[in-house]
């Protein structure tokens, strides 16, 4: 886990305050939705606990090493439950009791608290004169999306910092990094308002549905459901590296299976075992066409092959329906 490129300068700001007079002890991290705001919360959060005084945390220290393991005693994540939308003053009095103890492993106790406009009346009373004056070393690090919504009582016991989203440009380029086309990264960007860590999210959720519909293309053609043109056109829709790779690790999956690997060693197992109980399929024949598949991945990988999409994906499935209708004819048994 590091600090977004975006959040850099608030992050030095952090540093050079705590290193000078110290930073306050109750912090309310401001900001759109999906830009952030919880890593950071969390990236400060394993600083001020480690045992070190650098300026970033170790990751190496005993601290650290409980942070990364997600175990660390003097730290307390306070949030709504699952199924339920606030913080109720149960909650609140874990915190409390949680920051009257000393800390166990370093110099300081961190409770990261969110959403904070979600505390009922009470559990925000029950807070009020932790946030005033929190118990020995200790350190608050709440979030909002709404400001406007946070009780008086809270904001004003609070140092609030603003976090900004991260200009287009810089946006671009981080989607950019995670392996997204520049057009596809303005859309995901369009539609979420500019939030790169929701435009992310969302990205990855599409992958998923995407190659969802890719599978059962595959599917439908393995069980002769479906006519040649339509797998093609629905696979040419998607982009090419995404289906050879996608492709070859069924190849290969399918191969693992036959040889009895287990459903855990094997990347699309449920989808692999649905093919395998409709086709008996001959090993020899599936890495032929593994190795065609491979060949493709490679030029493309290597940013040749100056393939006739259509037509490439055609012949792929014409081989693969082979493969299946031979296992039918008893050819493999
Ligand atoms: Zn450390």
């Amino acid at each position: 886990m590091s600090v977004q490129p975006w959040h850099q300068t608030v992050w030095h700001e952090l540093v050079r305050r705590q290193q000078g007079s110290g930073l306050p002890h109750a912090l309310l991290l401001t900001g759109l939705e999906g830009i952030g705001k919880h890593q950071l919360a969390l990236y400060v959060a394993q600083w001020l606990l480690c045992l070190r005084d650098d300026a970033e945390p170790c990751g190496n220290c005993h601290s650290c090493q409980l942070w990364m393991a997600g175990t660390h005693p003097d730290f307390l994540l306070c949030q709504p439950e699952e199924g339920s939308r606030q913080i109720r003053i149960d909650a609140i009095r874990k915190v409390n009791d949680f920051l009257a103890q000393t800390p166990q492993i370093s110099r300081c106790q961190v409770v990261s608290l969110r959403p904070v406009e979600v505390m009922n009346t009470n559990a925000a009373n029950a807070l009020l004169k932790t946030l005033e004056e929190p118990p020995g070393e200790s350190f608050l690090l709440l979030e909002t999306e709404r400001f406007g919504s946070v009780l008086p009582t809270i904001r004003s016991r609070c140092q609030r910092l603003q976090l900004s989203p991260p200009g287009q440009a810089e946006a671009l380029t981080w989607l950019q990094q995670h392996g997204f086309s520049t057009e596809v990264a303005e859309q995901a960007l369009r539609m979420n308002h500019r939030a790169p860590l929701k435009a992310l999210d969302w990205l990855t959720r599409e992958q998923g549905t995407q190659q969802q519909r890719w599978f059962e293309l595959l599917r439908q053609w393995s069980l002769g459901q479906i006519a040649l043109q339509t797998v093609a056109e629905g696979w040419n829709k998607l982009e090419l590296l995404d289906v050879t790779s996608w492709f070859y690790s069924v190849l290969s999956d399918c191969l693992k299976a036959k040889l009895g690997a287990s459903p855990t060693q094997l990347v699309f197992a449920d989808q692999v075992f649905q093919l395998l109980s409709c086709a008996t399929l001959n090993p020899a024949k599936l890495i032929t066409l593994q190795h065609k598949v491979q060949a493709v991945l490679g030029q493309l990988l290597s940013g040749g092959g100056n393939y006739n999409k259509q037509l490439l994906l055609e012949s792929l499935l014409l081989d693969w329906q082979q493969i299946v209708q031979d296992s039918h004819r008893g050819e493999y048994a």
